[in-house]
């Protein structure tokens, strides 16, 4: 990757036909913790800032970044710069990937919705943080990049989709059509989301079922009717075990091409960090 290039590669993929990954450079930031925030019961909203976030980039709706722990026995040890990228030592340190909720250079400031679960390391550090603490965070390493020129788009995920979910709604051009299904465990969990009227929101209780069990996000999917002669996008993120079906209708009966959706494993049960998109 040149320096500078995947700008240029951005805007093609942007004015294609279909989407592409596209890699950025990856710099290793430290960053303080200006405030939290509740959104919907399921969410703590982290707001990221100080003077390590100058020249953070952000481009498009699906890019996250690496939050980096300390080892357990409190020692950081951190990644280092190397060209383009980030040379890891081994073993690697602890890290959890989060998504770009939302970044604004103007005001220096980052956001990372990061959702609560039991025995989570991330999670309880989202629960317990305070304004002032320091966190390092690497990346974006780079994007998938979509156009917006699909006849529709289709969204479908747990609560850890949504912050990804919610930034696709408000990036899309108003007039986009399509279908975003999120399951939550009630109403408390549901949050505000500026989606272009064509695209219908659902939101699905599980109720007392545990997270990343059960079939209402395949149901949901396998609802969908894609207009004769239209083509769709679609983006699907949540529990690997719980996706494998949906991404078997959404490549063989919906007939999606690869590079015409993302179908990415956010975690796994069971699994600590889990790392297994797609
Ligand atoms: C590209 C990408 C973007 C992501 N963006 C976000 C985001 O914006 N917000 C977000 O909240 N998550 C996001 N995730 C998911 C998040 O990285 C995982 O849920 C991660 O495992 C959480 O770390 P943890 O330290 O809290 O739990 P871990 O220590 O990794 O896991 C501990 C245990 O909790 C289980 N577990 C993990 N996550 C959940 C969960 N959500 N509900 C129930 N049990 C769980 C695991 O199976 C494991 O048994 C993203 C993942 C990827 C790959």
């Amino acid at each position: 990757m040149d320096r500078g290039a995947y700008r240029e590669r951005i805007a093609e993929v942007l004015a294609g036909t279909h989407g592409a990954k596209v890699g950025y450079p990856i710099e290793l930031r430290e960053l303080e913790v200006l405030r939290t925030a509740q959104v919907g019961s399921g969410l703590i909203r982290i707001t990221f800032g100080g003077p390590g976030l100058d020249g953070f980039h952000s481009y498009v709706p699906d890019e996250h970044v690496r939050v980096v722990f300390p080892d357990s026995d409190g020692s950081l040890r951190l990644p280092v710069k190397d060209g383009l990228s980030l040379e890891w030592p081994a073993p690697r340190p602890v890290s959890r990937e989060y998504t770009v909720r939302r970044y604004d250079a103007a005001a220096g400031e980052l956001d990372i919705d990061f959702a609560v679960h039991p025995g989570g390391l991330a999670s309880d550090w989202a629960l317990a943080v305070q304004p002032g603490a320091r966190m390092h965070i690497a990346g974006p390493p780079g994007g998938v990049v979509v156009p917006t020129s699909y006849d529709n788009y289709l969204f479908a995920g747990d609560i850890t989709a949504l912050p990804a979910i919610a930034r696709w709604l408000e990036w899309l051009p108003r007039e986009t059509t399509g279908w975003a299904f999120v399951e939550v465990i009630d109403a408390t969990q549901e949050i505000d989301l500026d989606a272009p009227a064509g695209i219908e929101v659902r939101w699905l209780h599980r109720g007392d079922a545990a997270p990343g069990t059960g079939d209402l996000l395949e149901k949901a999917i396998r609802s969908v009717t894609v207009p004769d002669g239209q083509n769709v996008y679609a983006w699907v993120a949540g529990e690997a075990g719980q996706l494998r079906p949906i991404r078997k209708w959404v490549r063989g009966e919906l007939g999606v091409g690869p590079k015409d959706c993302l179908i990415a494993g956010y975690w796994k049960h069971g699994i600590a960090n889990f790392d297994g998109e797609e």
